[in-house]
C-alpha cells in the first residue's frame, strides 16, 4: 500500500508492523446469509444487508451539502442511499434494475429508512453471501480517508495469504495447547478476522481469551510463589496467654464458625516459616476485625508487634478505639499514629515502636513513613478499601529483618474474578457468614415526594431512643447541580427535629472538629448525624437504625452497600431508605433495584462489575498491576479465568526453574529430564513442557510485562 495509506492505519488505528494488522480483530460480527426486510428495520440495528434493486438516483444539495440519494427497494418497500462524496464514480456505477445486496447502518431521517456510505455489491444467485463478517471499528477520520469496513477486510485477508503469516509463531507452549484443546494461534486469527461457523468464532475468541489471562497468572503466580520462597517470615510457634486469655476471658461472644475457619487458616500459614500473604474477605458487619485482632495477638504470643492500617483517619480512630478496649485487658499496649499526630507524641511513638513498648500500632499512610521503625514487627494488617498497592503494602514489609505477616482486608467483597487478578498474588480467606442474631436490613426506595413518610419513619426510630445517619452527595449547595447538601440537611433535620441534637460529618472540616462531630454521635449525645460518604467506612455505632440516603442515584452500588452496612450492627430491625428523584434513567432503577433485593456483598459486587464493567471498578487502575486486558473480560470469563490460573499453576508446579529471576541456562543439560509427552487435562496433575515450550513462556511473559511494574524492586 502506499505511503499515505500506510500513515493513516498508523495515525488511526496504531497499526506499524503486519502483527498489528492480524491483532486488529472486530468489534462484531455479522451474520452473512441473513437478508433483512425494509420492514423489519428498527432504532438501533448494527450493520444489516438488505437485497434489491435501484429505482432511481438523483443529486440534492449544493456545494459542501451536495449528495447523491438512491432510491431502493426490496421490492415491497423504500428506502434511501446516500453519498456524500465520490457523487459522479458512484453514479457511473450502479444501474436500475440489477439486482443488488447493500449493506451498512440503517438510520431513520425524516421518517424515511435510509443508508450512508453502504457498501454495494451485485447479487449473484450462484454465489450468495455466506458466513460471517467481521465489523472493525473505524474513526469519523479513516472513514474520511477512504477505509471502509470492507477495505480492512482486504488488507487482512491479503496477510493472511501472504506466506510469510505461515510463519507466525505459537505463543503458547504447544503443551498447553493440546492440553486444553485450545485453538492454534494462526487459526485463531484467521477464524477472528473471517469466522468459518459460530462454533469456531468462540473456539478463537477463548483461545485469544485464554492465552491473555494465562499469562497474566503466571506472571502472578510466579511472583507470589518466588516471593514465597525467598521471603523468610516469623515463625508463629505457640498460642499463649494473649490468643487464649482473649478468646476465655475477653471475648462477649462466641466465634462465628466462619471466623474460626479463617483463624485456622491463618494460623497454619504463620507456622511455615514463609510470609503470609493473604486477602481477608468478608462482607460489612461480618467480624473481620476481629479477626485481624486475634491474628496479632498470635504475634503477640510469640514476641511480636503488630501495626493496622487504615485509609482514613476516622475509621483508624476507631479501628484504634475498638482494639484498645479489647488489649488493654490484657496488658498489651496499643496506640493510635495518624497525620495529626502531634510532634511530641508522635516521638513517643516512634520511640515506643523502636524499643518494643508498643505492641499494636494502628494508623493512616503515617505508619509507611520511613520515620516509623519497629523492634519486631510481626503482624502488618491492611483495611484497604482497595486503596493500597502493591507497592504500597510492601512497604510495610521493609519494616522489619524478617518480613512481618501480611493481612490485606477488603471493606466490601469483591467479585471472584477480581480477586484473582487485582490481588491474585495473595491467598484468600473468605467470612461468608454473619454474627447471629443480624436481622437483614429493610431497604426501602422512596421518591422526593413521599418525604413526609421518610420523616414519620425518622420520628418514631429516634423516639425509641435509636439514633440516624442522613447522608448526602454534596456538602455546600450548588446551584448548578440539583442535589441536596449537607448544610442545607442540617438545617432542614433540625428544624423537624428540634428536640433532638444533630451533628455533621464531612470531609473538609478540621480532623479535630470531625472528630469531635464524631464522638457526639458514638456516644449517643447526638441522635442524628448528617454527613457525606465519610462514614462510608468502618464507622460502628450499634444503636444506629436508620440510613436515609438522599440523591441516592448519586452513588454507585458498593458505596451503596458500604453505606446500609453502617446500620443493622445491634439486635434491632434497621432501614434504609434510599431516596431519589421520581424520574431516573434505567441504570439508576436497575442498581436501586439491586440495593431492594439483596444484602448479600458478593452478589453486590459482582453486578457492580456487570454494570460498570471490570476497569472502572475501584482497585483495578490502583493496584498497582497496571494491566489492561484486551480481549477477555473480567465481568464475563470468570470460567477461562478459573482454568487459565489453574494451568498456570501446575506449569509453576512441574517446572521451579520458571521461578528464576533471570533465566539461567545449563549448558548440555537443556532437554535432559524433561518430558515432551502429550498431556490431557483428566489425568496429569503437573503440566510438563518442553525446552521450547519453557521459552515460549519466557519469551511471552518478558513481552507482555516488560512495562508493568518491577515485581523485583518491591521484594
Ligand atoms: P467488619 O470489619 O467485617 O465490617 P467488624 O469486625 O467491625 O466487621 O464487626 C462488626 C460488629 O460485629 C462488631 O461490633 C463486632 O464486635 C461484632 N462481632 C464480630 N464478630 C462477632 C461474633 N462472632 N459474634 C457477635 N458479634 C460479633
Ligand atoms: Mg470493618
Amino acid at each position: 500500500m502506499g505511503e499515505r495509506r500506510a500513515k493513516t492505519l498508523t495515525d488511526e488505528f496504531g497499526l506499524r508492523t503486519f502483527r498489528d494488522l492480524a491483532f486488529m480483530f472486530p468489534y462484531k460480527y455479522v451474520d452473512r446469509s441473513r437478508f433483512y426486510d425494509i420492514a423489519e428495520l428498527s432504532g438501533d440495528m448494527p450493520m444489516v444487508q438488505i437485497r434489491g434493486s435501484f429505482i432511481s438516483f438523483s443529486e440534492e444539495g449544493e456545494g459542501a451539502r451536495k449528495r447523491l440519494v438512491g432510491i431502493f427497494t426490496d421490492g415491497r418497500k423504500m428506502m434511501q442511499t446516500v453519498w456524500f462524496s465520490k457523487i459522479t464514480a458512484i453514479r457511473g456505477l450502479y444501474h436500475p434494475g440489477v439486482e443488488y445486496v447493500i449493506f451498512g447502518k440503517p438510520s431513520l431521517f425524516r421518517n424515511v429508512w435510509s443508508m450512508a456510505h453502504p457498501e454495494v455489491s451485485k447479487f449473484n444467485p450462484e454465489n450468495p453471501p455466506s458466513g460471517f463478517r467481521g465489523i472493525y471499528s473505524l474513526s469519523e477520520t479513516s472513514r474520511k480517508k477512504g477505509f471502509t469496513a470492507r477495505s480492512i477486510s482486504s488488507l487482512v485477508e491479503n496477510l493472511l495469504k501472504h506466506p510469510g503469516f505461515q510463519t507466525v509463531p505459537e505463543t503458547l507452549p504447544q503443551e498447553v495447547v493440546s492440553a486444553y484443546r485450545l485453538m492454534p494461534l494462526k487459526e485463531a486469527i484467521a477464524n477472528l478476522h473471517f469466522p468459518e461457523n459460530p462454533e469456531s468464532l468462540q473456539k478463537a475468541r477463548e483461545r485469544m481469551k485464554f492465552e491473555e489471562l494465562f499469562y497474566l497468572q503466571l506472571h502472578i503466580l510466579r511472583f507470589s510463589r518466588e516471593r514465597s520462597q525467598r521471603i523468610r517470615g516469623e515463625v508463629f510457634a505457640r498460642i499463649g496467654k494473649y490468643f487464649n486469655g482473649f478468646y476465655n476471658e475477653v471475648l462477649p461472644f462466641p466465634l462465628t464458625g466462619a471466623q474460626k475457619r479463617v483463624l485456622r487458616e491463618i494460623r497454619a500459614d504463620m507456622r511455615t516459616g514463609r510470609q503470609m500473604n493473604r486477602l481477608l474477605q468478608g462482607d460489612v458487619g461480618s467480624g473481620k476485625t476481629l479477626v485481624a485482632f486475634m491474628t496479632m495477638l498470635m504475634g503477640a504470643d510469640n514476641g511480636c508487634q503488630s501495626a493496622l492500617m487504615a485509609p482514613t483517619e476516622i475509621l483508624a480512630t476507631q479501628h484504634y478505639e475498638t482494639i484498645r478496649e479489647w488489649a488493654e485487658p490484657l496488658g498489651l499496649r496499643v496506640e493510635l499514629l495518624t497525620g495529626s499526630t502531634r510532634v511530641r507524641q508522635r516521638r513517643i511513638i516512634h520511640e515506643g515502636l523502636e524499643n518494643g513498648d508498643i505492641d499494636i500500632i494502628v494508623g493512616t499512610h503515617a505508619l509507611i513513613e520511613d520515620t516509623v521503625k519497629f523492634r519486631r514487627l510481626g503482624v502488618a494488617v491492611i483495611d484497604e478499601q482497595h486503596r493500597f498497592g502493591v507497592a504500597q503494602r510492601a512497604r510495610m514489609w521493609q519494616k522489619s529483618a524478617i518480613a512481618p505477616h501480611v493481612l490485606v482486608m477488603t471493606a466490601t467483597p469483591i467479585p471472584r474474578t477480581l480477586a484473582m487478578t487485582v490481588y491474585g498474588d495473595l491467598d484468600v480467606s473468605v467470612i461468608d457468614e454473619l454474627p447471629p442474631g443480624r436481622k437483614p436490613v429493610t431497604t426501602l426506595l422512596r421518591f422526593d415526594e413521599n418525604r413526609g413518610e421518610v420523616n414519620r419513619l425518622l420520628g418514631r426510630e429516634l423516639a425509641t431512643g435509636r439514633q440516624a445517619y442522613i447522608v448526602y452527595p454534596l456538602i455546600t449547595e450548588n446551584p448548578k447541580l440539583e442535589l441536596k447538601s449537607v448544610e442545607n440537611g442540617l438545617e432542614r433535620i433540625s428544624g423537624i427535629f428540634p428536640q433532638y441534637k444533630v451533628c455533621m460529618v464531612h470531609g473538609r472540616m478540621k480532623p479535630d472538629v470531625k472528630e469531635e462531630q464524631m464522638r457526639r454521635f458514638i456516644s449517643g449525645e447526638a441522635r442524628i448525624m448528617v454527613a457525606t460518604t465519610v462514614i462510608e467506612v468502618g464507622v460502628n455505632v450499634p444503636n444506629a437504625s436508620v440510613m436515609v440516603i438522599e440523591n441516592a442515584e448519586r452513588f454507585g452500588l458498593s458505596q451503596l452497600h458500604q453505606l446500609r452496612g453502617r446500620v443493622g450492627r445491634g439486635s434491632d430491625k434497621s432501614y434504609c431508605v434510599l431516596v431519589t428523584k421520581e424520574k431516573t434513567g434505567g441504570d439508576t432503577r436497575k442498581r436501586l433495584g439491586i440495593m431492594t433485593e439483596t444484602s448479600d456483598g458478593f452478589v453486590i459486587s459482582e453486578a457492580d462489575m456487570r454494570m460498570r464493567g471490570p476497569g472502572d471498578m475501584e482497585g483495578t487502575q490502583q493496584s498497582g498491576l497496571a494491566f489492561s486486558l484486551q480481549v477477555a473480560n473480567l465481568t464475563t470469563d470468570g470460567q477461562i479465568l478459573s482454568v487459565a490460573r489453574e494451568a498456570a499453576g501446575r506449569i509453576l508446579d512441574a517446572h521451579p526453574e520458571l521461578l528464576e529471576r533471570e533465566p539461567r541456562r545449563q549448558e548440555g543439560q537443556a532437554s535432559e529430564g524433561t518430558s515432551i509427552a502429550p498431556v490431557t487435562v483428566q489425568n496429569q496433575k503437573n503440566l510438563a513442557l518442553s525446552p521450547s515450550g519453557i521459552d515460549t513462556l519466557r519469551t511471552e511473559l518478558r513481552y507482555r510485562f516488560a512495562k508493568t511494574i518491577d515485581w523485583s524492586r518491591i521484594s
